[in-house]
Order: structure tokens, then C-alpha cells, then sequence
């Protein structure tokens, strides 16, 4: 299995970076390379940008251009490859100084490649300050150097820096892509795959997230549920506080795994043993790692809230397609019958304002508000719309 064989349903962007990799690095004359040092790949959350980051950086390091299978790609895979240097925020912000450590290290020359490759999964999330401490490296790459950001959209960065890197853009992947990379990668059995596929709205991580791990798929189930069966003002009051209760554990469950894993990690590289006290001169690595860990978990409540939200709207457009007669593609079509009591009890506008009330309640939980009121708030307003 090579390292394009995960990307499914973007044709395109694969053909551009194949070709890339199989070419060299002309800085003389730019415009006649496939090849350039910065690269921009946009798309929607969950469609798979960061995969395509690292399975390109994986071709560029590699000495067969990704073959999947050699110590280059699996050193790319597990983060570790020593001309690799990755940025992944846990913030909602990235700091000036992260940039500025890249930027420094995107100075030096590869140690065992063709290339060194540094790659920001989150370039949306700099200050403009920050952003121009990148533009200055953009603007004067180092020979072998070769940058790769991902955002969701062009329009998430500043002008200066969208000039300066190659725009790549990646679709929603179908509902079958999504299926079929569960079946054939991750031995999902079909019927189960596609249910996934279908739930997550084509969202690769959280497909796989549904299909592999049953308490994540029951708590959606409980959360579609309970939106279901909301008939006055008092369920959606108690609706709201067992949504927010689930939020939690999801978001608890996901960090305690990546918690886990990464202090194995820390310990691992540090040589440290699983029974061993920690030596006093590297206590700070491990307070870091705490610290950075409590910040996440933070970001990850918000992610989680975020996740049941986009859940909710999927009932409510389910809702509004029975009602506009185009129900031949309904998410949750497991809940034909309760989807078509609401759907006859109301008309098509409520429904489209309790969509409202959510996409309203996803942009106050984005923007610091407590996720306790925004919950309530938005699920009394959809309750009201929709018996009004
Ligand atoms: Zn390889």
C-alpha cells in the first residue's frame, strides 16, 4: 500500500502532488516545475488535508516517492523523520514562536533526503504578526525546502502569504469513497462502513471514529435521540444538559486516548521506562506536556459540542428534505419514522429556523460563549420555532 492509497475521492490533488514528487526542484524557473517550496492544500474539515500533507511530504522524503513501506515513510507516519518538522496546535491560536522555530529550522539543509518538509496543519490559525514571520521564509526558501499548509479555505490566510504558495483544493469525498477506504483500509465490514460513512456526513476521521468505536457511535445515537423526542420547552431544557454531558465524554474519551499515547511517547523517546520515576532535569519536558494536554482539552470540549451540533442539523435537514419531497438521500435514515412525524407536524420554514438556532449556537460555542447557555438557548429557540 502506498502512501496515496488512503486518499480517497481527490483525483485531482492526487495527480498534481504525484507529478510534483516525480519532479525536481527548478528554482531558476519556477513556472516551468511542477515542483515549487510552498504549497497551500484547502478543504472542508474531515476531507482529508492533513493526509495529504504527510503522504506528500512521505513522497518527498522517500527515495521510491512514497512507496509506503520503507523507513523514510514509516518515520513520516509515526512523526519522526528527522527533515520532517510538523506544526499541529492544540490552541486555538498558534504562537509567534512556533513559527519562528520552524522558520529557523527551514534554514538548514536536509540530513538524509532530497528534501526537508515542514508542514502546518492549521495555517488559519496565525495572527497576522505571525503570518508574516512565514512570509519572510516563503519569500526566500532555503533550496531544499519545502513548505505545506493546510486551511479550510484560501480566504483563511492573508494575501500576501496566498501569493506566495501553489493552491491545491480537495472536495467533500462521497459517502462511497469514504466507505469503501473504511472497508479496504481498515477491514470495516460494508453495511457498518457505509452507516458510518453516512453519519459522519463524509467526514473521514469521525467515519472511522463511528465505525471502530462503539461508545462513540451510541453517543451519537443517544444525542440524535434525544432531539428526536423533544416535544416542549422542559425536554429541551433537560435535552440541553445531556447533550452537553455527552460532549464531555466524547471529548474526555478522544484526549485521555491521545493523553495516553503521547506520554508513552515522551517516556519512550526520553528513555524513560514505564515503572520509572521521572529524573529530576527532565521534569519540565513532562510539565510542558501536561500543560499543552490541559489546553487541548479545552479546545477539544469545544470540538466535541461542535461534533453533536453538526449531528443535529443533519436531523433538521433530514427534516426539511421529507418536507421539500428530496428524501432520497437522508442521513439518518435509520429514523425514517420519527424524522416524518416532525416533518408532518411542521412546515419547511421552522424547520429551516431551528437549522438557524444551530448553525447560531455552532458560531456562540466558536466564540467563547459558555456551551451550557448556547445549548440551552439554541434548543429552546428550535423547540419554539418549531411549535409556533
Ligand atoms: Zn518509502
Amino acid at each position: 500500500m502506498t502512501v496515496w492509497d488512503e486518499l480517497v475521492g481527490q483525483p485531482e490533488a492526487l495527480a498534481v502532488f504525484q507529478a510534483a514528487a516525480a519532479s525536481e526542484l527548478e528554482s531558476s524557473d519556477a513556472s516551468a516545475s511542477t515542483m515549487t517550496h510552498s504549497w497551500l492544500i484547502t478543504g472542508p474539515p474531515g476531507s482529508g488535508r492533513s493526509n495529504l500533507a504527510y503522504a506528500f511530504a512521505a513522497s518527498l522524503l522517500c527515495r521510491t516517492q512514497g512507496c509506503g513501506d520503507c523507513p523514510d515513510c514509516r518515520q513520516v507516519a509515526a512523526r519522526t523523520h528527522p527533515d520532517l518538522a510538523t506544526l499541529t496546535t492544540e490552541r486555538v491560536i498558534i504562537s509567534i514562536d512556533e513559527v519562528r522555530d520552524l522558520v529557523e529550522g527551514s534554514y538548514y539543509s536536509p540530513s538524509v533526503s532530497r528534501y526537508r518538509v515542514i508542514v502546518i496543519e492549521d495555517a488559519d490559525r496565525m495572527a497576522e504578526r505571525t503570518s508574516n514571520v512565514l512570509l519572510k521564509a516563503l519569500e526566500e526558501p532555503p533550496e531544499r525546502t519545502v513548505w505545506i499548509l493546510c486551511a479550510p479555505s484560501e480566504a483563511d490566510l492573508i494575501p500576501t502569504i496566498r501569493s506566495r504558495v501553489r493552491s491545491v483544493r480537495l472536495r467533500v469525498p462521497s459517502i462511497e469513497n469514504v466507505t469503501n477506504l473504511l472497508v479496504e483500509r481498515d477491514g470495516v465490514e460494508r453495511a457498518q462502513a457505509e452507516l458510518a460513512a453516512r453519519h459522519a456526513q463524509s467526514h473521514i476521521g469521525m467515519a472511522h471514529r463511528l465505525a471502530t468505536n462503539d461508545e462513540a457511535a451510541s453517543r451519537r445515537a443517544e444525542s440524535i435521540e434525544l432531539v428526536l423526542a423533544m416535544r416542549g420547552v422542559h425536554d429541551a431544557v433537560m435535552a440541553a444538559a445531556r447533550l452537553l454531558e455527552i460532549a464531555t465524554d466524547d471529548a474526555k474519551a478522544l484526549t485521555d486516548e491521545r493523553d495516553a499515547e503521547e506520554l508513552e511517547y515522551t517516556r519512550r523517546t526520553l528513555g524513560i521506562a514505564e515503572d520509572d520515576a521521572i529524573p529530576a532535569q527532565m521534569r519540565s519536558q513532562f510539565k510542558n506536556l501536561e500543560e499543552q494536554q490541559k489546553r487541548r482539552a479545552t479546545r477539544s470540549l469545544r470540538d466535541g459540542l461542535d461534533r453533536i451540533l453538526v449531528d443535529l442539523m443533519s436531523v433538521y435537514r433530514d427534516v426539511v428534505r421529507i418536507q421539500l419531497g428530496v428524501d432520497g438521500d437522508l442521513i439518518n435514515r435509520e429514523e425514517l419514522p420519527a424524522l416524518t412525524t416532525i416533518a408532518n407536524a411542521r412546515t419547511a420554514e421552522q424547520s429551516l429556523a431551528a437549522l438557524d438556532a444551530i448553525s447560531e449556537a455552532r458560531e456562540r460555542i466558536a466564540s467563547n460563549v459558555s456551551p451550557a447557555l448556547a445549548l440551552e438557548a439554541m434548543l429552546i429557540h428550535a423547540i419554539r420555532r418549531l411549535a409556533a
